[in-house]
């Protein structure tokens, strides 16, 4: 609440009253903040990698290009570093396209069986030297409308969270079904769950997840990669096909992410 004093007085300097103006701007602060928030953030993203690009880069022309192992591995953080600088530009780009409602989705027929099989075979190449078992069970006749692309994306962005969080060995499952419409929510609905057996998300944090650059542990998300920018995305993603997502989890044995998202977009 800002709060304006505006004494009143008469041409002779009597004292006529006070005007008080009250101005509610909460919604409005919290905008700026959340907005102002966000550009401190991705500053400090950028400036992460950006960094360790040039350290690497000015020890090496000091000297350590002469010997070749040292040369090697600094080489090796610099690409990982660019490669990191590269994910967090497109995603930054996507989510902002996203929020700002340029993002126009083209919306078609989906046969599930064989666009989660597909999407499952791209996700073998993360998987498969972690060996980590990649499973489905989506009946064949399972249709739905969405934007594949985005649905796409939706689908790497929550199987990469389960194979980057999940030890070596455990499984990620996919498993879809239709949801019968009621009398309280009458449309037809696609249920996806993708499930793993990882390390899991502690009660405090779930309901934060899904926040831009929230992580649980900073340093286990940027080892495997991570933006701390992808389940942002999906919630996003997930709303424009006037869906839901949610999350289930438990500490050391794995997680559950649950999306519902309507057969048909009116
Ligand atoms: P990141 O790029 O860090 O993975 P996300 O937005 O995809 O960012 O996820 C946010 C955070 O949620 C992650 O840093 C991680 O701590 C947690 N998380 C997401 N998915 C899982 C999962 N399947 N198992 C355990 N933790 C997860």
């Amino acid at each position: 609440l800002e709060v304006n004093l505006v004494p009143m007085q008469s041409v002779d300097d009597d004292w006529l009253g006070l005007v008080i103006v009250l101005h509610d701007i909460t919604a409005f602060r919290r905008l700026e903040r959340v907005r102002s928030e966000f550009v401190a953030n991705v500053s400090h993203e950028l400036k992460t990698p950006v960094a360790a690009v040039k350290g690497f880069a000015e020890t090496l022309l000091a000297g350590a290009m002469n010997d070749a192992d040292t040369a090697k591995s600094f080489l090796q953080i610099i690409y990982d570093e660019s490669e990191r600088l590269n994910r967090l530009i497109g995603d930054i780009l996507e989510l902002s396209k996203i929020e700002s409602k340029r993002a126009q989705l083209q919306f078609s027929p989906v046969h599930l069986h064989s666009f989660v099989g597909k999407t499952l075979d791209m996700m073998r190449p993360a998987a498969d030297p972690k060996q980590i078992g990649l499973e489905m069970k989506v009946d064949e006749d399972i249709y739905m409308e969405a934007d594949e692309d985005r649905l796409r994306q939706i689908m790497i962005n929550l199987l990469s969270n389960g194979i980057n969080y999940t030890p070596d060995g455990g499984k990620v499952k996919v498993s879809v079904e239709t949801v019968e419409a009621d009398a309280e929510d009458e449309a037809e609905k696609i249920r996806i769950v993708i499930s793993d057996t990882g390390i899991g998300i502690p009660k405090k944090d779930l309901p934060r997840i899904f926040e831009r650059f929230y992580r649980v542990d900073k340093a286990r998300s940027r080892s495997s990669g991570g933006t701390g920018l992808g389940l942002s995305i999906v919630k996003h993603l997930v709303e424009l096909h006037k869906g839901t997502i949610r999350v289930e989890s438990e500490l050391g044995l794995g997680s559950r992410f649950i999306l519902e998202l309507p057969v048909i977009q009116q």
